[in-house]
């Protein structure tokens, strides 16, 4: 589905009118492809002390080859705009060191270049050591979500918290967040905890691994599809039998196997179970499959209501529990649920979607400290407004406000949810379970 009025905005005329008129702006964002570099541009590094988690950030921009100077040299001798300005602010140990972030970002902010990247890294709040620091961590989200909604030119602002001890693990989200995998990442807040240091490195993180990805048939399951294949993976794409052409042809672009079923049937948990065992087991689960049957409530029938639940929600849950107690899922493995911003925010019309997806979000606050002791991690995505066949049924005015009312003023692509979930899936992310990030543009919609 193509987005006319951003096309229309890259024309002579239409430059001309969302100048004078003030219209939306969106500027197109760039995506990952192959051979390109995490990062196109310097980088300027700044802290508000010199930390153990500020080291290991300088190794990882040295390690992806990125062009990096400090705030004091950056700010002044750079002829370049920079790509990317990352602050440590882990070291904040009152609010009195908050200073520090206006300190750093006002005299540069301006410069960052198109696409720019902001990530800030703090320390998990709850895992402070006295209750000032805390405070002083928790002020870095309203600091990181306020500027999101500031910067321009298609820039993305996100938090990232840190666990002590953790800085170790910074590497895979790091990547993610400074590179156009996260185009459509915004106002967002991951967290890292410890982990053991796993991985096969970036150029394919998923070698040998299997994923199970349902939904695979099109949209954003067949973008996840492709993007775990992309990065070494096995996939074992499922849908409903209905679209056994359409799952055919994805799973034959990528080498993979497919298995058609109703992911609410009462068996499909078993023969998923069984196909993950015979490729030697499950490494990585994407319960991707979705649909809506929008009403109000009060215009609610039964079926839609109970018909929402089920593939959303239920059958997660259900397949989640026999993959983890027949053993198919594999110690070390990562699951990945699809919720939504309506399971945050609610939505009128999506009493059951909302239901379903803030169940989704449950289940994985629910399972992450559960599953730690077998290295399994569990996590979410939340899409706002993403281009598929779902969101092209959605009537024309409703559309063209889902596209615009986030910091972005676009919808996003299949694959910005693709690779969030790449992200998560790497085993370099062992330190990154139990979060739920949303992929929306920072839709104004929910917190
Ligand atoms: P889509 O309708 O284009 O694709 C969904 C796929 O799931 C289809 O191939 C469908 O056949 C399959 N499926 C549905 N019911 C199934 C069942 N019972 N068993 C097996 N397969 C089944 O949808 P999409 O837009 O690609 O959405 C994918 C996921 O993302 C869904 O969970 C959806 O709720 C979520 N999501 C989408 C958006 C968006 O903007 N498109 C926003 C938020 C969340």
């Amino acid at each position: 589905m193509t987005d006319r009025y951003q096309t229309f905005t890259r024309t002579p005329l239409g430059r001309t009118l969302v100048k004078n008129l003030g219209l939306p702006d969106p500027t197109p964002l760039p995506r990952w492809t192959e051979g390109s570099s995490v990062i196109d541009g310097p980088v300027v590094f700044g802290a508000i002390t010199e930390t153990d988690t500020g080291k290991a950030i300088q190794a990882v921009l040295r390690d992806i080859g990125a062009t990096f100077s400090t705030a004091a040299e950056g700010v002044a001798s750079s002829e370049l705009r920079p790509k990317a300005l990352v602050f440590d602010a882990t070291g904040a140990t009152s609010t009195a060191d908050l200073t520090s972030l206006q300190r750093f970002f006002s005299p540069v902010i301006r410069q960052l270049g198109t696409a720019g990247r902001v990530i800030v890294v703090g320390r998990t709040p709850e895992l402070s050591a006295t209750p000032e620091q805390q405070v002083a961590q928790r002020a870095l989200e309203g600091f990181t979500r306020s500027l999101g909604k500031e910067v321009k030119r298609g820039a993305t602002v996100n938090l990232v918290y840190v666990a002590p001890d953790a800085h170790d693990q910074l590497d895979s989200t790091l990547r993610f967040f400074l590179s156009p995998k996260s185009a459509y990442v915004s106002g967002q807040v991951a967290r890292i905890g410890t982990g053991p240091l796993v991985g096969n490195g970036p150029a394919a993180p998923l070698a040998g691994k299997v994923a199970l990805v349902t939904g695979a048939a099109r949209g954003i399951g067949a973008a996840i599809a492709k993007t775990l294949a992309r990065d070494g993976a096995t996939v074992l794409g499922v849908d409903v039998p209905q679209n056994a052409n359409d799952l055919r042809k994805v799973m034959s672009s990528i080498g993979g196997s497919e298995l058609l079923l109703d992911v609410t049937s009462i068996d499909a948990p078993q023969r998923i179970a069984a196909a993950g065992a015979e490729l030697g087991g499950l490494d990585i689960v994407v319960h991707n499959a979705g649909i809506t049957r929008d009403k109000r409530l009060a215009n609610m029938r039964t079926d839609a209501w109970d018909a929402v639940l089920d593939v959303n929600l239920r059958a997660p849950e259900r397949i989640t529990a026999q993959l983890l107690e027949s053993g198919a899922l594999n110690d070390g493995g990562s699951v990945v649920g699809v919720a939504s911003i309506a399971g945050i925010a609610g939505n009128n019309g999506q009493t059951n979607y909302a239901t379903s997806k803030a169940g989704v979000i449950g289940l994985v606050q629910s399972l992450a400290p559960r599953l730690g002791d077998r290295q399994i991690r569990i996590n979410a995505v939340a899409p706002g407004f993403i281009e598929t066949e779902m969101t092209a049924k959605v009537p024309f005015a409703i559309r063209e406000v889902g596209r615009r009312i986030n910091s972005l003023q676009q919808g996003g692509l299949p694959v910005d949810v693709a690779e969030t979930i790449a992200w998560f899936a790497d085993p370099a992310s062992a330190g990154v379970t139990g979060n739920v990030v949303r992929v929306c543009g920072q839709s104004m919609l929910g917190a």
